[in-house]
Order: C-alpha cells, then sequence, then structure tokens
C-alpha cells in the first residue's frame, strides 16, 4: 500500500509547481524538502519573467500554476520588456520582494488541498525491480509511492567557489546533497557538471544613487496573472550604473585567482548570464558593462547588482566594486559565488518528463541543465502533472512546441540535450507569432481544464473572458467606416473607396484602441488585457493565418509515432552520423526526428520511406 501517489523531492521553482499540479489533478501529494523556511527560495536576482521567462510565467498561469499569482502578490516594480518591439517579443518582468514571495508561497504551499509537506533530506531512491517506488530519507525512514518526482536543484554534489575557496553546498549555507547522484550513475544515467554564478549583495545606504540612472516601472503596470489586474505593494526603482576601465583592469589582472580561470571549476556556466570576469575577458574590446541596481524588498536593506555574478577572492570584490559610480563607499552583506553542480543529461528523458530507464521517476528543473526559476518552474508543472496521471491511471500529456514555450522548453531539453545552461528566448520558437505572452490562457487553458489542473475560479474567469473577447471581436467587425470618413476622423487611410471595418484598422500600424474608441465611443469598455490580444492579432493579421495553418500541417506529421525498435542502421542513404543520433536518441515521433540537431529534410525523406515500406 503506498501512502501517497506522488513524491516531490525539492521545494525550489520546480518543486512547488510540481507537487501543487499534482495535487490539482487530484492525487495524493507529499513534498518532502530540506527546510520548509527555504520553499520558494530565489536563489539569484529578486526578479521574475523577462523576455521568454515572461512567456512561462503567463503559460504556467493559464493553467492555474503558483508562480505568477506568488509573483504578483510580491511584485514592487512591474514592466513589460520590449515595448517598442511587436507583441510577439513582449514579455512582462517584475522586481520581487524576495521575503514576501518566501512568505506567500510558504502560506500557499502549507495550505494546498491534497498536499503534505515534510522536512527531511532524501538520501536515496527506492526501487521495484527497475521501477522508482520510494525515497529513504536521512535518519533511515522510508516513504513509498506511485511515482517519484526530483526536483533537487544546484544540490547534487554542489561546489562553491569564492576565490581559492571551495565548500561543499547546494546553495551558500546549505549541504549538498551526494547519494542521489551517486544512484543515478549506477542506473545508468548520463550526469554532467555545470555551473552558476551570484554577485555580492550591497548595503543600500552606502550606496550613492544620486548621479545613477533612474528605472522606473511601468505607469500602467501590468501583472502576470491574467486573473489579476491590481498592483498591491509599493512600487521600488532600479537604478542603471556601468563598470570602468580601472573595474576591468582590477578584474583583468585578478583573472587566475578567480574560480573560472584558475582551473578549479570545470562544468560551463550561462551563456546568457555570464560573470564579469567571463564578460572582461570574452568582450574586452568594449570598455563598460551595465550594472542594475535592484530593490531586494520593501523592507530589505539589500541591493543586487544585476551583471556582475563573480567567483573572485572577497578582497578583490570589494576592490571592483568601489570602482563603480555609486558604490564609491558600499559595504557587502554577502559576497558573489559561483557553484558546480551536476544535471542529468535531459535526452535521457521522454516528452513528458519521465526518465526513460527508470519508470516512475521524473525529473525537473535545474537538474535538467535548464538555468532560471522560470523554466524550472514550466517543468515542474509537467512533471508534476504527468507523475500524477500516472498514478491515478491516466495517459500522460504532452505539450507540443505549438501549444506554447512549455512545449518548446521540454522539446528542446530533450531533444537536443543541453551543452551550456539553458534558458528561454523567444528565438527558440518556430511560432512566435502565436505564441505570445498575451494569449498564453487562449492557447492552454482548455487543455488545463480538461486535464483537471485547472480550478473553478479561474474556469468561471476564463469562460467569461472568452464570451467577451468573442463578442468584441464580432463587434469590431460590424463596425464599418468608408475611408472618406475614416479621414476625417484623422486616421490615415488610403482613398481607395473601400469601406473598412474596426477590426480591419486595427491591424493598421498607427491605430489603435484610442483611435478607434473616438469614433465608436462604446468599444471604450473594453478590458485593456483584451484590446491587447485583439490589438496584436489584427497586427499580425496574414502572417497568423499562415502560421496556423504551418502548425496544423506540423500537427499530422509530427504526430507520426516511430517505433523505438527501428533499425536505423539498416536504412540505406542516412549518413553515419545521422544513424548514430537516430539510434542514440530514438525519437518516438517523426517531429522529434525533424529537430535532432543535424537531421536533414532529407533524412526525414529516407525515414519516412522506410516506415512505408515496413
Ligand atoms: P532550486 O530552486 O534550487 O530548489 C531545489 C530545492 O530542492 C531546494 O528547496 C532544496 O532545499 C531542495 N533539495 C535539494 N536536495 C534535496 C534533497 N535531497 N531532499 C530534499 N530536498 C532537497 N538562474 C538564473 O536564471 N540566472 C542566474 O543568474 C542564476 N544564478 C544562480 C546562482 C546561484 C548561486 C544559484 C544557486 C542559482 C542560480 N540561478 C540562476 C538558478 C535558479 O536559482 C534556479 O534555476 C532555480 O532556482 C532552479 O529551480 P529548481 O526548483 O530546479 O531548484
Amino acid at each position: 500500500m503506498h501512502k501517497f501517489d506522488v513524491i516531490v523531492i525539492g521545494g525550489g521553482h520546480a518543486g512547488c509547481e510540481a507537487a501543487t499540479s499534482s495535487a490539482r489533478v487530484g492525487a495524493k501529494t507529499l513534498l518532502i524538502t530540506g527546510s520548509t523556511k527555504t520553499i520558494g527560495a530565489m536563489s539569484c536576482n529578486p526578479a521574475m519573467g523577462g523576455i521568454g521567462k515572461g512567456h512561462l510565467i503567463r503559460e504556467i498561469d493559464a493553467l492555474d500554476g503558483v508562480m505568477p499569482k506568488i509573483s504578483d502578490l510580491s511584485g514592487i516594480q512591474f514592466r513589460v520588456l520590449n515595448k517598442r518591439k511587436g507583441p510577439a517579443v513582449q514579455g512582462p518582468r517584475a522586481q520581487i520582494d524576495r521575503d514576501l514571495y518566501l512568505l506567500y508561497m510558504q502560506k500557499e504551499i502549507l495550505n494546498y488541498k491534497n498536499l503534505t509537506v515534510k522536512e527531511g533530506l532524501v538520501e536515496d531512491l527506492l526501487f521495484n525491480k527497475d521501477r522508482a517506488n520510494g525515497v529513504k530519507c536521512r535518519g533511515g525512514a522510508k516513504i513509498k509511492a506511485k511515482s517519484i518526482v526530483l526536483t533537487t536543484g544546484t544540490f547534487l554534489n554542489g561546489t562553491i567557489f569564492c576565490g581559492k575557496n571551495t565548500t561543499p553546498g547546494g546553495r551558500i549555507g546549505e549541504p549538498p546533497v551526494t547519494g542521489i547522484s551517486k544512484r543515478l550513475r549506477n542506473v545508468g544515467l548520463n550526469l554532467d557538471r555545470l555551473k552558476t554564478g551570484t554577485p555580492a549583495r550591497l548595503i543600500n545606504n552606502s550606496i550613492n544613487f544620486k548621479n545613477l540612472e533612474i528605472q522606473k516601472g511601468d505607469k500602467n503596470p501590468e501583472l502576470f496573472s491574467y486573473m489579476n489586474s491590481k498592483v498591491l505593494n509599493k512600487q521600488l526603482n532600479c537604478h542603471i550604473t556601468r563598470t570602468t576601465k580601472e573595474t576591468h583592469q582590477i578584474i583583468k589582472s585578478n583573472l587566475k585567482s578567480s574560480a573560472m580561470f584558475s582551473g578549479l571549476i570545470s562544468g560551463i556556466g550561462p551563456r546568457y548570464c555570464p560573470s564579469i570576469e567571463d564578460k572582461v575577458e570574452r568582450f574586452s574590446e568594449k570598455e563598460s558593462h551595465q550594472i542594475f541596481l535592484e530593490p531586494e524588498g520593501l523592507n530589505s536593506n539589500l541591493i543586487y547588482p544585476n551583471g556582475i555574478s563573480t567567483s573572485l577572492p572577497k578582497n578583490i570584490q570589494d576592490s571592483f566594486l568601489k570602482t563603480i559610480p555609486g558604490l564609491e563607499n558600499v559595504r557587502v552583506e554577502k559576497y558573489g559565488y559561483a557553484i558546480e553542480y551536476d544535471y542529468v543529461d535531459p535526452r535521457e528523458l521522454s516528452h513528458t518528463l519521465e526518465v526513460e530507464k527508470i519508470p516512475g521517476l521524473w525529473l525537473a528543473g535545474q537538474i535538467n541543465g535548464t538555468t532560471g526559476y522560470e523554466e524550472a518552474a514550466a517543468q515542474g508543472l509537467v512533471a508534476g502533472l504527468n507523475a500524477a496521471r500516472k498514478s491515478i491511471d491516466e495517459d500522460p500529456h504532452v505539450f507540443d512546441r505549438a501549444d506554447g514555450y512549455i512545449g518548446v522548453l521540454i522539446d528542446d531539453l530533450v531533444t537536443k540535450g543541453v551543452t551550456e545552461p539553458y534558458r528561454m528566448f523567444t528565438s527558440r520558437s518556430e511560432y512566435r507569432l502565436s505564441l505570445r505572452s498575451d494569449n498564453a490562457d487562449q492557447r492552454l487553458t482548455d487543455i488545463g481544464v480538461k486535464l483537471g489542473l485547472v480550478g473553478s475560479k479561474r474556469k468561471r474567469f476564463w469562460i467569461e473572458k472568452k464570451k467577451k473577447m468573442s463578442l468584441i471581436r464580432d463587434t469590431l467587425k460590424e463596425l464599418k467606416i468608408t475611408p472618406n470618413k475614416a479621414r476625417n476622423e484623422g486616421l490615415k487611410i488610403n482613398l481607395d473607396g473601400k469601406t473598412r471595418t474596426a477590426y480591419d484598422l486595427l491591424g493598421y500600424h498607427e491605430i489603435d484602441f484610442y483611435n478607434l474608441e473616438k469614433i465608436w465611443p462604446k468599444i471604450k469598455s473594453t478590458d485593456v488585457a483584451i484590446k491587447k490580444t485583439i490589438t496584436a492579432e489584427t497586427t499580425y493579421g496574414r502572417y497568423l493565418t499562415r502560421q496556423e495553418r504551418e502548425i496544423e500541417n506540423l500537427r499530422k506529421e509530427e504526430s507520426k509515432t516511430l517505433s523505438t525498435e527501428i533499425n536505423y542502421n539498416a536504412i540505406k542513404g542516412l549518413s553515419n552520423e545521422h544513424k548514430q543520433k537516430l539510434t542514440k536518441i530514438k525519437p518516438r515521433t517523426l517531429g522529434q526526428a525533424q529537430r535532432i540537431d543535424g537531421i536533414t529534410p532529407s533524412a526525414i525523406g529516407l525515414i519516412l520511406s522506410h516506415i512505408r515500406n515496413n
């Protein structure tokens, strides 16, 4: 007898989302984590969202996840990034009060229906033959469950580096976990090392902000959750400063004492979030790098200097910081450090995030080679969902690349693997125009309702929103105007004699809802979020229609299943590289085969004719 359907190990961003999605679909879920006090801890910057990452948070919201809601409760500055660019690449972002996030997340997790929380460190996994079926905690307690989700972040064999000092640790002040990596290796999984780093935390009142550029939040803030529109906390400003020539000189002459450059660290770090040592070395032509000084919270006396993560020794950190405008007299609360940890090659996983060699075990978050809270949470949601579905004998669910960035993320991971920490960008999607942050609910909430992921409050909200959207679409298509009249209203329209609908007019670059409201006041009361989505739809117009056709074709072709028994070595015409990659990855569908690095359309043609002939 199992006491629980699902056990989730780790209460970080992946773990919180995994435990709650599992609980939402009705599985009796246990979350075991090192300490309940670190549930929801933000190990690095006090911010959520951005381009790609903000898209992921909106998708989590569309599936009724917890991260967007908690971010809204603790947001202290909301901004939509890339506002001057098209709607597809705009991403919501917020500065977060670290303490409030912890507080609200812990309150949520400790009171979640179907979810029990236990403090403890899992030291090993239990098996019934080849199948994972429980955990062994420090102290010897054994707990069984039908499905296990592992979300241990940077804790597996974590080592912390600051200058020449190395300390075992999963995060500063927290011990690493060693037994689990050994077990996973013994079962034959491929594990490797990656690294990441964090900057020093600075004391607010030792900084001179006077001459620094101010960065304010948006005047009309957009929250993460579709169900929220009201900002709850006082909003704070960020400031911008830059490194100087002197900063670079100090860093260059001390590179050898950085753990990164002294050969102590072998793991590869995040390309898009490099340490300051890395930036100075790699972009030596640049005289200066931007630093955002981000407040850590409403009642915090700490500032997070975004852009200068480092593993240089403490005294060198002190010296280079003082060469930065505004930081001449800065005092440091905690010094920056780097951390190296084990991750599992995500090609070991299926699209449901279950480990192929270990049925009953799902992995999510940084353990799969990603970086970032949002990437972790998105995987957590999917792993928790599928672990729960399997435990209650339901079929797994796979999100595809056209459903959202969640699908892109998982498909990229399990198909291509990673060579450096993976973070999300809009450029990773071939369907950017349809996968916007404004329409994640249109893409995903109905799916979430079917899967039982979406609660009744959101379901009601979504049904109401859908009604309002279709009503305003119909209205806009009914309202018509001649070119002459439009010109008289100040709209720049060709005098070609063609009557246009309000919906057509919205598709013009220079025309927005505000212009139309002046002509037709009855549309003024439309919700801001709905205005945004309809404007994006009309802006992309025919491109979107073409993309929808492509998606339809993709789904037809994509879903063609490939047997894992196919002998690729026997397919004539495939190159050795193709044979090796296909044999190793064993793609489950034609779509997955198409996306393997180096697999060409002609190779796909050969596979297709092989299937037809057999
Ligand atoms: P985590 O949030 O780390 O959560 C892991 C959880 O598992 C913790 O609660 C831990 O207590 C628990 N746990 C671990 N082992 C066990 C066990 N055996 N038993 C029970 N509980 C266990 N991301 C960025 O996007 N940009 C950055 O610049 C960046 N810098 C970072 C710097 C540092 C120093 C660190 C540590 C992380 C950084 N990150 C950065 C990564 C970001 O913090 C993670 O991507 C994100 O938190 C991953 O979420 P997760 O849920 O996978 O793991």
